[in-house]
């Protein structure tokens, strides 16, 4: 450029990045003297990490990339005034190499044509892991922006684009053991079907036999790797439930994380079909059984070695069968109060109502309401040594050894009502009843308390007032609820936002006025807006709680309950006697900066009056 000056040249955007380090590979002195450049950090502090690994950059057989050296020290940004951890490091980095920064999540990696696109080998030798294969072009991911060596060789093989970005260095030596040793697997499982599928799908599933009686065979080695890998993967991502869904061709596999379903992976169908039979060994079922649907349970363990509960029910399909497992985690099921979602006035008025010796306790809301949660969490609270305790559940979600729990099986009419009757004969104390849907099962529940029994359940209904008028449709008599009945709570889940990254915001009146209507409650100094990280998979909501609506039956709205009871003079009484709305219970967790607006108006019904 014949016009370019001397000012020109000085403008500070190219001034502002370092220049880049004079070897391909990073040292942990490129990186301290291109942070102190950067001014994130000062000289001193780059001294000290330096003196601290001493041999440490030089050392080649530290498998350690500087950035994590680095980010161990836990430095301030000087430019930011936030801890510069691994994630901001790699940030920072692909800032510095001008690549973009990426984020892996292994929910979104197509893990079979990242294999394909080069070898283990390859990978490991130059650090770089392939992160999505287009029709064109290839991402790769690694956290040397500065090597080139191997960009020929793969462009020369794939030919395709290669896109550069940077990734945390430890995600991508992470990854990369997991994803290769899946696909080899999955590979090496699929290996013998040269024969056709169908003489394939026989073989694995002989195969399969083989391993139960403990003749281990290499190839069902295989599958027992990908299902270890499944569950512990489910368990990693806090999923709910697993789907393991045939198709023509492919057997897809979804998670539920947040009562969102998310795709990750799909095996070849007959790989699937192993991964079935493997599972269906494990939680007992029957095998060679695949017309008719099937349900069991496995037990294993997560991680940090804690146990964890799973059902299995299986189903026919045009495609072969289809399997779902859900997740029942004791850390998900067994709560303190506090956890429950629960305010101080929330746990008063619920153990006001729980500390009884007998009567009804009903919680009512949807399915996935969290209802069972909540009585097992009560139970474990009020359950104590000299108490006995006796469930009759349909299914039994968690195993609980201070419970007595029966499983309601229809097939040999074992049923909710005769459950309870058997139950009784049992000596107990509290009884829980999985769900009253019936007269005979709502019949056996009056008959316990006035039996002298603490008796907790749950109904179906949108609030805490119509599980009284619902127990009437039922058939039960109103002197008879008037003597049981000790309270009612209704519920709901919400989401509640990340702690790590919410922001506040200002308050909006309108939609705080809809929320508490038709009460007049004074608005919160601010709200809380979702905004999204790594640690909540950019939804900006981590995690859910309860919303409740506790109605304590005293003296003054019992005699409310009468054959010609009004639903809504019922619930006027139950507002004056102290009862929140689910609602309202709601704005006071956005007023707490807990969830917002949107999120109750999503999930509780309009309070009515
Ligand atoms: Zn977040």
């Amino acid at each position: 450029m014949p016009n370019s000056t001397k000012t020109e040249q000085t403008s500070p955007a190219p001034l502002s990045k370092p220049a880049a380090p004079p070897r391909s590979t990073l040292t942990l002195r490129d990186i301290c003297t291109a942070l102190v450049a950067d001014g994130e950090i000062g000289q001193e502090s780059a001294e000290r990490v330096l003196s601290a690994n001493l041999g440490a950059a030089s050392n080649h057989t530290s498998k350690r990339h500087p950035l994590e050296l680095v980010a161990i020290a836990a430095l301030t940004s000087e430019k930011s005034g936030k801890t510069l951890g691994l994630e901001r490091l790699t940030q920072w980095l692909a800032d510095w190499a001008g690549q973009p920064y990426y984020h892996i999540d292994p929910l979104k990696i197509d893990t079979p044509a990242i294999a394909r696109v080069m070898s283990y080998a390859f990978a490991q030798r130059h650090d770089i892991l392939a992160v999505e294969i287009g029709q064109d072009e290839i991402l790769v991911a690694s956290a040397e922006p500065f090597k080139v060596d191997w960009e020929g060789n793969l462009r020369q093989a794939v030919r395709k684009d290669i896109r550069r970005v940077v990734a945390n260095p430890e995600d991508i030596r992470r990854y990369s053991v997991e994803f290769y040793q899946l696909a080899n697997s999955v590979n090496k499982a699929s290996g013998s079907q040269a024969g056709g599928i169908k003489a394939g799908q026989q073989n694995l599933e002989q195969l399969l036999d083989l391993g139960a009686s403990d003749s281990a065979d290499a190839n069902d080695q295989h599958v027992v790797r990908i299902v270890d890998w499944l569950l512990q993967y489910a368990f990693d991502q806090r999923a709910s439930d697993i789907h393991i869904e045939p198709r023509r061709t492919l057997t897809h596999v979804r998670f539920r994380i947040d009562g969102v379903l998310h795709s990750v992976y799909e095996f070849p169908e007959h790989v699937g079909m192993a991964i079935t039979s493997r599972l269906k060994i494990l939680g007992r079922l029957n095998v060679a059984e695949k017309r008719r649907p099937q349900d069991g349970r496995l037990k294993t363990r997560k991680p940090d070695n804690s146990e964890v509960e799973l059902r299995l029910a299986t189903m026919p399909t045009a495609f072969g069968e289809k399997m779902v497992m859900r997740i029942f985690d004791p850390d998900v099921l067994l709560k303190s109060y506090e956890q429950l979602g629960f305010n101080r006035e929330d746990r008063e008025r619920w153990q006001e109502v729980t500390s009884k010796p007998h009567g009804i306790v009903l919680v009512t809301g949807p399915t996935g309401s969290g209802k069972t949660t909540t009585l097992y969490s009560t139970l474990k609270q009020i359950a104590s040594a000299e108490l006995n305790v006796c469930t009759i559940e349909d299914p039994i979600e968690m195993v609980e050894p201070a419970f007595n729990q029966m499983q309601v099986q229809t097939n040999i009419d074992l049923t909710f009502a005769s459950g309870v009757r058997a139950l009784l004969r049992q000596d107990p104390d509290i009884i829980m009843i999985g769900e009253i849907r019936d007269l005979e099962t709502a019949e056996m529940a009056v008959q316990a308390a006035l039996t002298g029994h603490l008796v907790l359940s749950t109904l179906h209904t949108n609030d805490a007032p119509s599980a009284l008028t619902r127990m009437m449709e039922l058939g039960i008599p109103p002197y008879l609820i008037r003597a049981t009945v000790l309270g009612v709570m209704a519920q709901r889940l919400v989401r509640t936002l990340c702690s790590h990254c919410k922001a506040t915001a200002p308050v909006d009146l309108q939609a705080w006025q809809t929320l508490t209507k038709p009460w007049k409650a004074p608005p919160p100094k601010e709200f809380h807006k979702p905004v999204g990280c790594l640690e909540c998979r950019n939804t900006g909501y981590l995690g859910r709680a309860g919303v409740y609506e506790i109605m304590t039956l005293s003296g003054a709205l019992t005699s409310q309950i009468t054959d010609h009871c009004e639903l809504e003079q019922l619930r006027l009484d139950a507002y004056r006697e102290g009862m929140k709305s689910l609602r309202l219970s709601g704005a006071q967790k956005v007023a707490s900066g807990l969830t917002t607006v949107e999120e109750i108006l999503r999930v509780t019904p309009a309070s009515q009056r």
